[in-house]
């Protein structure tokens, strides 16, 4: 690596060579198992056919932070990368493919549409691996999984064959949510509500004998086809004389009885509902309990069936308009009223769901759901922010059964055979796994029927949720079912970053899975992670939820090719408070730019400087920071005074970073390092030491230079995690010590430790009361609008508690720092008469920089005043704008926001002008 740095920081270049370098030395691979403390995590697996997108990046920044802090740390570290076969996407996908072409999956048969989706894979399955290495994310490569790898198929087998044999899994009809496009079951959780309008229907149902009739109220009339009965709260006295007699179905003309249930809401509607145990979820349990005929009217596709009658063929939605039309032709509609309801939807191709009796697996979940209630009640799992920790007990405690069952075929089919004689159900044998022409299938299937012994066997058609296998994720890709060496080094892994949308989705059945299946005594050791982080969502800069269709989504690609991926990693880390979603804006990641080119101008001016003195005989090597693998030692004696501050300014950022990473507090962490490579070394430090940077003694500057690049050194390891190639590429170019092994990168040495001796309250102090002189001369050059160039003398009163002594001994550093041309140490207040110049005054000093020296009052007052002048018009023409209820009423609600505080600063700032003319004047 050369010396000289480019004049330009480039992200794009430096940011492309290293992860190409990284991924191509398998730098992440973890060594060989040893005793050591270890950190692993397993990458949330992003769906296969998927591309980064900035919920992604915000997940990877924060896990490659902590991975590459505990790297540091010496833990034995594995991130665990992979992707998920992501069952009904990839299908909707792939489906949609096809449809271009003209191609239906039906028409092409299981066994070709599943070799599309492989086709499919191979083409698009490697984009986000490769944007992930192009991140520089830091995965070990060589462990990668995808869940239809056959090791991966063979824990699915194993699991699903355990829980069937245990009676977990069973198989039963039962209402489930129905996508007719998608053609197949979706869980619950599959399944997003959407509030609608719509309508409800009021239809009259006469009384068999009597001269009356019960009204229901209805949101889908057309499933009415399909009632088997009226339910009536048995405590409604407007009913109780109807229990037990039978109405006359409309349409149908078939009589149903009503029926006494106390699930019936009397306030809902007239109080009256109609019962359709095969279309709608409380029906069906309505209807069990009554023994009520279960009558399917619609088939997969949601078109009417031959059990409709007149109705069979039509679609759902026309058959709606058809009965409604019937009914009011029959005046058997009383009313229709609008109603806003919760509409179910498909999550991946937004049909509206229909609920739907069919037969489908299940997995009992209470049995499973028991221990994961304890273990997260128990705090075994310390979930990060804590109210996320309730609202996952709340949903265990209240789970029911989990439809794993999917009518598709991209997916892990069900190991289980149905007898074409008897009906019996028989499962594969063992977990072995096959592969044929590249695929995973079970390589034991049953030869004859468990029941009857007949060889007429065939294999369930369906394939399980994409959720099954995910849900053994943590502790598959290590091996699972076998008792590896990587899951006894990995597991429990060590953590678990994710979003709340997939919090029940994935986070709680790993936990449910892991207690259940992996083979050690105490839950601790059962457990998928240690701990459990929720992260908010990224929104746009007005804190809008990003959306293809609002057009407001920022694609992190994009973004990584302007300004590079340091830069929106720490800007997102920056922003990323626990509990709090973050607003992404272009100002952020500017700004975390800039900070990247600080840096980058930082080390290139001491570079530059450095060879000056090389001319001279100083060498490289002879100034290299003693840093280096593992603890900094600060030299011992002969420190300046600003020296010290700045090693008890790195042992304080050291602690804040490392304090802040552990309880997963990113946006400290990340401001604390920012401070402190811009604010103490950039702005203060470097400023401090420049003069002895070429100072005329030779050892005096060997010592500078040392300890600057031993603070320096040691600032950049702290970054690292942060910045990664930045920082990767500025370390690699800083003088080695003589006699050092060549380092492979900066992200295998050690995290920077403080020693004892670094922190140093009384430089602390001291160096903060010269900074606040500074820094009030600073402000009143400012104030009076002095030219940058001008130096101007100033007079100081100090406290009596502030030596004298010492103030001398540092005035060299202020004057120039503060760009003054003389500092007078004062005896006493009357010294500093406010009519003379301006002050600043602290508990610690009182600083008045005179005005005769500094400006020549008379044209000073008059640019002060034509500036008034300026600020007055602007000020009416504001106030007389927001005072306009017109502009007011039509401006959007962020313009008038804007303008109302540009106003308020307008009239400060002509406060403190108004002020400093009476001073002028005075
Ligand atoms: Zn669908
Ligand atoms: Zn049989």
């Amino acid at each position: 690596m050369t010396r000289e740095i480019p004049k330009a920081y480039e992200p794009q270049e430096i940011e492309h060579r290293w992860a190409q370098e990284w991924f191509d030395r398998k730098l992440y691979t973890p060594g060989p198992s040893t005793p050591g403390p270890v950190f692993s995590i397993a990458i949330p697996p992003p769906n296969v056919t998927g591309s980064i997108h900035i919920g992604h990046m915000l997940e990877h920044t924060q896990i490659d932070i902590l991975v590459r802090w505990h790297r540091m740390r010496g833990f034995r570290t594995l991130w665990l990368p992979g992707s998920d076969h992501a069952g009904i996407a990839t299908q909707v996908v792939v489906e949609r493919k096809l449809a271009e072409q003209g191609l239906k999956r039906v028409e092409l048969g299981r066994e070709e549409f599943e070799r599309r989706v492989w086709e499919w894979k191979a083409e698009s399955g490697g984009t986000i691996k490769k944007q992930m290495i192009r991140l520089g994310c830091s995965c070990d490569w060589s462990r990668e999984r995808f869940t239809l790898d056959p090791p991966m198929y063979r824990a699915v087998l194993e699991a699903f064959l355990r829980l069937y044999r245990e009676g977990l899994i069973y198989r039963g009809r039962y209402i489930v949510n129905w996508c007719p496009r998608c053609m197949t079951a979706l869980s619950d959780l599959e399944t997003v509500h959407e509030e609608r309008g719509g309508h409800l229907w009021f239809i009259r149902y006469p009384v068999v004998g009597l001269q009356e009739s019960i009204v229901v109220a209805t949101t889908r009339p057309e499933t009415m086809l399909g009632d088997t009965g009226v339910a009536v709260h048995p405590d409604d006295a407007r009913y109780r004389h109807l229990i037990g007699k039978q109405v006359t179905l409309p349409l149908m003309n078939r009589e149903i009885p009503v029926v006494a249930d106390s699930a019936v809401d009397p306030e809902f509607g007239t109080g009256a509902v109609k019962v359709t145990p095969a279309h709608d979820p409380n029906d069906f349990e309505i209807g069990r309990r009554h023994n009520l005929p279960e009558i399917d009217v619609m088939g997969e596709d949601a078109r009417m069936n031959a059990a409709t009658g007149k109705y069979a063929g039509l679609d759902r939605f026309d058959a709606r308009k058809r009965v409604v039309a019937d009914l009011q032709a029959q005046g058997l509609m009383e009313r229709i009223v609008d109603h806003t309801h919760a509409v179910g939807i498909c999550q991946r191709c937004k049909t509206v769901v229909e609920p739907r009796l069919s037969i489908q697996w299940f997995c009992k979940m209470k049995p499973l759901a028991e221990p994961a209630i304890e273990v997260v009640r128990d705090n075994l799992i310390p979930v990060v922010p804590d109210n996320q920790r309730k609202i996952l007990l709340g949903w265990l405690e209240n789970i029911r059964d989990w439809c794993i069952s999917r009518q598709l075929w991209w997916g892990h089919r069900i190991p289980v055979w149905h007898c074409g004689a008897c009906g019996a159900m028989t499962p594969a044998r063992d977990s072995q796994v096959a592969v044929v022409n590249g695929r995973a299938q079970a390589a034991s299937p049953p030869e004859t029927c468990g029941k009857c012994d007949s060889r007429n066997l065939t294999q369930d058609p369906d394939v399980l949720d994409t959720w099954f296998s995910s849900g053994l994720w943590p502790f598959s890709t290590l091996g699972w079912p076998d008792e590896t060496q990587d899951l006894r080094d990995f597991y429990p892994t060590s953590l678990l970053i994710s979003g709340f949308d997939i919090l029940f989705f994935w986070d709680a059945r790993m936990i449910m899975m892991g207690l259940k299946l992996v083979p050690r005594e105490a839950p601790e050791q059962r457990i998928p992670f240690r701990q459990l982080s929720i992260h908010g969502l990224v929104r746009d800069p007005h804190g809008v939820k990003m959306s293809k269709t609002r057009g407001n989504v920022v694609d992190p690609l994009e973004v990584i090719e302007k300004h590079g991926t340091d830069a929106l990693r720490l800007a997102l880390t920056i922003m990323a408070a626990p509990g709090t979603d973050i607003a992404l804006s272009e100002d952020r990641i500017l700004s975390c730019r800039a900070f990247a080119n600080k840096i980058w101008n930082a080390v290139r001016f001491l570079f530059v400087n450095l060879e000056k003195l090389e001319a001279a005989g100083i060498s490289f090597e002879e100034v290299a920071g003693r840093a280096a693998r593992g603890r900094t030692a600060r030299p011992d004696e002969g420190l300046d005074l600003a020296e010290r501050w700045i090693f008890s300014r790195l042992a304080a950022a050291l602690e804040q970073t490392s304090r802040a990473l552990s309880e997963f507090r990113f946006h400290e962490a990340a401001h604390a390092v920012y401070h402190f490579f811009w604010g103490d070394i950039c702005d203060w430090y470097l400023e401090w030491m420049k003069p002895r940077l070429e100072g005329e003694n030779r050892q005096d500057t060997v010592a500078t230079w040392r300890n600057l690049f031993t603070v320096l050194e040691a600032a950049l390891r702290l970054l690292h995690p942060f910045m990664p190639f930045l920082t990767e590429e500025l370390w690699m170019r800083l003088p080695q010590p003589a006699g050092a092994a060549a380092a492979a990168s900066i992200s295998l040495e050690r995290f920077p430790e403080a020693a004892p001796d670094w922190n140093d309250p009384e430089a602390e102090k001291q160096m903060e009361l010269l900074q606040g002189i500074i820094a009030a001369a600073r402000n009143i050059r400012a104030e009076l609008k002095l030219d940058p160039k001008k130096r101007v003398a100033a007079e100081l009163l100090p406290a009596a508690s502030v030596s004298r002594g010492f103030l001398e001994k540092h005035s060299d550093a202020v004057l120039r720092l503060a760009n003054l041309s003389s500092m007078l140490l004062a005896q006493d207040r009357l010294h500093l008469d406010p009519a003379r110049g301006a002050i600043r005054s602290t508990a610690e000093f009182e600083l008045l920089i005179p005005y005769d020296e500094a400006v020549d009052r008379v044209a000073e007052a008059a640019k002060v005043r034509k500036e008034l002048d300026r600020l007055e018009k602007d000020i009416q023409a504001k106030t007389a704008r927001l005072g306009d209820e017109a502009f007011r009423s039509k401006a959007p609600e962020q313009v008038v926001r804007t303008m109302e505080s540009a106003l308020a600063e307008r009239r400060t700032e002509y406060e403190k002008l108004r002020a400093r003319l009476g001073q002028l004047e005075a």
